[in-house]
């Protein structure tokens, strides 16, 4: 007798499709059966012409807890992800105050958030810096690193250009003492790459212009942060992984030139790995032209090009993750009316259509195998985060985790219904097809019909890699 029975749907990995029933039995998979075999459970999902996923990982969230919910918590955050099919997130450090930088932080954070998730979580620990201390004041974090290893974070984060006092830019050299001092444990490092000189210098100059209309301020923002940046502190974190062999993660790549360089490394045998967003693979700049505020991110958005040539680097395997880089805020941050670009909060309100946005995109527009979505949002990042053997794949004696999703379903943002806290968004009014029906972590329904199941907040278990 199992205690659960997903049947009648496709089963979807990242080399196949093909129909079996899932069955499950404490919170695993326990079998999977030929299509109409008779078995019996307590509970029976017909998945009847709809695809199933073995769990979707968001491997970059900023959920801002504790100290800034008032953009996002781990409740808000979570059951918008349990609606879009995530059935794990990977939480940033940083967007929280306190950052997560020792293991203190990491005992109060946890506090607050296993109370309140709806689906499994990691974590990401921070790496801050000294880049523009006094040399005679320790501000980094290096002694805490191996502590919030032994915590079981998934990986750790640092920024390469100015981020704020709560989360200060790490120099090389923090990155390459960070790399020698986690590679003993194969801790992964994960870098926001944007040098920072370029940065502070461009961003100085582009702001000091008078005169400017609302759109000529715009292409002042994106020309700060072109690709010379990203390029340029992509190179450094690499050299660094040279020197150390230490193993390191590029965020967020949104253009094809540093994809390349990612590209390049992997060649050479360097333990480098990437990923990009939704937001880099289906937006261009003329979008940020259009939406202004609520589409700033940095990086920013690239011409139609880099998005087009993009799509190589994640078909090739370079960029072997898909996350969302949902970093929420309050909406009157993204007011588009009142501030202008320099003003707007930088980062995408992104987590509630995160499955349906990629889905759309690989399947209805580009006609790609839905294959692919299982293998750069689950197997792969379950891989690289460490959390293959429990999450990841359809293996038995894995968590019983499942998104039903049915391809054909229309979807439409709305933004005023969205289950984050903050409501504004550059995606509201987008239309696509393919959306979850229903989320299912380790044998239990959290979301279903667009709806979270408001039973399960507090279910999510925080997930620990197996380096
Ligand atoms: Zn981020």
């Amino acid at each position: 007798m199992y205690d659960l029975i997903i049947k009648n749907g496709k089963l979807v990995t990242p080399d196949r499709v093909y129909e079996a029933d899932i069955a499950v039995k404490d919170g695993k998979y326990a079998a999977f059966l030929a299509p109409g075999t008779e078995a019996e459970a307590t509970e029976v999902i017909d998945a009847e012409g709809n695809l199933v996923y073995p769990g979707i990982i968001d491997c970059h969230a900023h959920l801002n807890e504790p100290g800034f919910d008032y953009r996002e918590d781990f409740e808000t955050g979570s059951r918008a992800a349990a609606v879009a099919g995530c059935t794990t997130l990977i939480d940033m450090p940083l967007n929280n105050d306190p950052s997560l930088m020792n293991k203190e932080i990491f005992d109060l954070k946890m506090s607050k958030i296993t109370k309140h998730s709806y689906i499994d979580f990691g974590l990401w620990g921070g790496i801050v810096g000294d880049f523009d201390d006094d040399p005679d004041s320790v501000h980094n974090n290096l002694a805490d690193l191996e502590d919030l290893e032994k915590a079981g974070v998934a990986a750790f984060k640092g920024f390469t250009c100015p981020n704020g006092p709560l989360f200060p830019t790490v120099n090389m050299g923090n990155v390459r003492e960070a790399l020698e001092l986690l590679k003993p444990y194969k801790a992964l490092c994960g870098f926001h790459c944007e040098e920072y000189g370029q940065v502070l210098e461009r961003e100085k100059k582009a702001k000091a212009m008078t005169g400017l209309s609302r759109q000529e301020k715009i292409r002042a923002f994106l020309d700060s942060h072109d690709v010379w940046t990203e390029y340029v502190a992509t190179k450094n974190v690499i050299d660094m992984a040279r020197a150390t062999g230490g193993r390191v993660h590029i965020c967020h790549v949104s253009h094809p030139m540093v994809a390349q360089v990612v590209k390049e490394a992997q060649y050479e045998g360097l333990p480098i790995t990437a990923e990009t967003c939704p937001h880099y693979l289906g937006f261009s700049e003329d979008f940020v032209f259009e939406k202004g505020g609520p589409a700033k991110c940095t990086p920013p958005l690239r011409t139609k090009e880099d998005v087009e040539k993009l799509w190589d680097y994640v078909l090739d395997g370079t960029l072997s993750c898909v996350g969302s880089d949902h970093s929420p805020a309050a909406d009157e941050e993204k007011d588009n009316e009142s501030r202008d670009i320099w003003q707007a909060w930088g980062g995408l309100n992104a987590i509630q259509f995160f499955l349906p946005m990629m889905f759309d995109m690989v399947v209805h527009q580009k006609k790609l195998c839905p294959s692919l979505i299982a293998k750069v949002m689950d197997y792969n990042p379950a891989k690289v985060f460490g959390f293959y053997g429990q999450k990841g794949a359809f293996e038995i004696g894995f968590d019983a985790d499942a998104v039903i999703l049915d391809p054909e379903k229309p979807w439409k943002v709305e933004q005023e219904k969205l289950f984050t806290k903050g409501h504004v968004t550059c995606f509201d009014g987008l239309e696509g097809k393919g959306a979850p029906t229903c989320t299912v972590i380790r044998g239990r329904v959290v979301a279903k019909d667009g709806m979270y199941v408001e039973e399960a907040k507090g279910f999510g278990k925080y997930v620990t890699p197996v380096r």
